[in-house]
């Protein structure tokens, strides 16, 4: 922000230095212009030069235009200043004036330039550029390029705003001094803003301090502008470079140079910027008092009373903001406390649920996995299950036999159907407990049931299907007095797979039951 203000200071005090050498032949009632402005009664300077636009001669409307520029530039109307700007450069071009239109353009420029719009800036100053190379206007040439170093200047681009300043010198000091009243102080504007420049490339920062410190107290004895300028301009870069204590001194005697000229409201907003800047400064070196005082002192009428009791107002509504604050702030705490726990709560939850679901859906995989290896009648395995694992596990050390019921079918059209049952659950569970340890057992189909002896050089599987048979015979039953019997066909030595070493057993209990059943038949073990 302030870096543009350096440019509208530039360009206030183009007119303040140069309004007074306005010369007699400028404009018709020239005189009438002059003393206005020398009475630093603006407004009815503009008034009379508004009315002049009417007249007929057009040089002395583009002069009329130029000075009501200056003066919309002297009151800060940007829209005024645009307004005018496109007049000049119209009014130019009908009177193919290109000096005037150039002019125009820098209006145009300077004026988008202190609106922050640097492109649209650069538009205008480029048209300037145009017809000042092609015509030989130096002054056009020279505007150019201290907008350029201006620009490059704002953005801390130290190199290339030197650059620029320097080639502006050489252009300016090529421009006629008398070339026009309004610019007068630009060279010398221009030449502070390079030996800054200067200073702030090539310097280290104790040298750039001193330079530029001893560049803002060179210019006491210069007229009034380039005095403000050059010690204003310095201090802000002082301020810049940290060195308050030595930006104080200037900006004290820019502020009271600055007061001690009564230009009535037309400098209010120039006072106020300056004003900030020194209060900025006085902050910067612990003078508060002198900040405050300073800052406070047009706000208000300085009526102690009103101010005490304005302070304590704004000292009151600061507690009850501060306390709104600090509740807002613990309200807002608590409600992310709420909110973090009401989401940790849910997460525990979900995570509950999820272990449950897990514990539900491994339990479920289980019993799945259980019904679809074992019996549903006798909790054996079944008989795809047997087979698997047999087929898994088979090698010479197991023994395979087929467990058959005798005469099942008897039992069960004496008894029914439930009591066959009965009688293959209770078989079954004979044959599952006779074979914890050695083995294991399943249920093939009907009452027929297979068994597998593990570790048969340890164990011999003749004995254990002998201990079987005798252990079902041995079963005493409720509804009838005399054993249940089973037959088997023993395999000791188990084939390469399932299907050839169950033919075998098949076949041997085939045998078993011809003759005469409640029996174990094999032709390969040790009996
Ligand atoms: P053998 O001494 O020659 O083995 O004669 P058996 O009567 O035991 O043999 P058979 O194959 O003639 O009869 C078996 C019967 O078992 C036939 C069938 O109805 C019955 N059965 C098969 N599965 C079941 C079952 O799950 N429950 C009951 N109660 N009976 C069944
Ligand atoms: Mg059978
Ligand atoms: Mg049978």
């Amino acid at each position: 922000m302030i870096k543009k203000i350096v440019i509208s200071i530039l360009l206030i005090f183009f007119i303040s230095s140069n309004l007074s050498p306005v010369s007699a032949t400028t404009i018709s009632d020239s005189d009438t212009i002059n003393t206005l402005i020398d009475d630093k009664n603006f407004e009815e300077a503009y008034k009379i030069l508004i009315d002049s636009l009417n007249e007929s001669d057009n040089d002395q409307k583009l002069k009329s235009l130029r000075m009501i520029l200056e003066i919309d530039n002297l009151l800060g109307d940007t829209d005024q200043m645009l307004l005018h700007g496109l007049d000049l450069v119209d009014s130019s071009i009908q009177n193919n004036d290109s000096y005037n239109e150039m002019i125009g353009y820098y209006y145009l420029g300077s004026v988008y330039y202190t609106l922050y719009e640097d492109t649209k800036a650069f538009e205008y100053f480029e048209k300037m550029l145009v017809i000042a190379s092609s015509k030989g206007y130096e002054l056009g040439k020279g505007f150019y390029h201290t907008f350029s170093g201006l620009i490059s200047y704002s953005y801390e681009e130290y190199d290339l705003a030197l650059d620029s300043f320097i080639i502006a010198k050489s252009h300016l000091e090529k421009a006629p001094l008398d070339y026009d009243w309004i610019f007068g102080d630009f060279l010398e504007d221009n030449e502070i803003m390079l030996s800054i420049t200067e200073s702030l490339v090539h310097d280290t920062t104790e040298v750039q301090i001193q330079t530029i410190e001893s560049i803002g107290s060179s210019y006491m004895e210069a007229n009034w502008n380039l005095k403000l300028n050059a010690l204003w301009e310095s201090s802000f870069v002082l301020n810049k470079l940290g060195a308050y204590e030595k930006s104080v001194p200037l900006l004290e005697e820019a502020y009271e140079h600055l007061q001690s000229t009564n230009f009535g409201d037309l400098y209010t907003n120039l006072k106020e910027y300056l004003k900030y800047d020194l209060a900025y400064a006085y902050y910067n070196t612990g003078e508060y008092q002198k900040s405050s005082e300073l800052v406070l002192e047009d706000a208000y009428d300085f009526d102690m009373k009103e101010e005490v009791n304005r302070s304590e107002l704004i000292n009151e509504k600061l507690r009850a903001l501060e306390n709104r604050s600090m509740e807002a702030e613990s309200n807002r705490q608590m409600r992310i406390i709420g909110i973090v726990s009401a989401i940790a709560i849910l997460l525990i939850l979900l995570i509950l649920i999820i272990i449950k679901e897990y514990f539900k859906v491994k339990a479920l995989t289980k019993e799945v996995y259980e019904k679809s290896i074992k019996d549903g009648l006798t909790g054996l395995y079944n008989r795809m299950a047997l087979v698997d694992r047999y087929e898994s596990e088979i090698s010479s050390r197991t023994a395979l036999a087929i467990v058959d019921i005798d005469d099942f079918k008897e039992i069960n059209d004496t008894f029914g159907h439930l009591i066959g049952d009965e009688v293959i659950r209770k078989v079954a569970q004979v044959i599952d407990h006779t074979m914890t340890g050695v083995g294991y057992a399943g249920r093939y189909g009907g009452e027929e049931f297979l068994v597998v002896i593990q570790n048969t050089e340890k164990t011999n599987p003749w004995d254990i299907a002998e201990a079987l048979r005798l252990n079902v015979e041995s079963i005493s039953w409720s509804f009838k007095s005399d054993p249940i019997t089973v037959s088997i066909g023993l395999l000791c030595h188990s084939k390469s797979n399932f299907d050839e070493g169950f033919k075998t057993v098949d076949d041997l209990l085939y045998a078993a039951k011809e003759s005469g059943k409640n029996m174990t038949l094999s032709t390969d073990c040790k009996i």
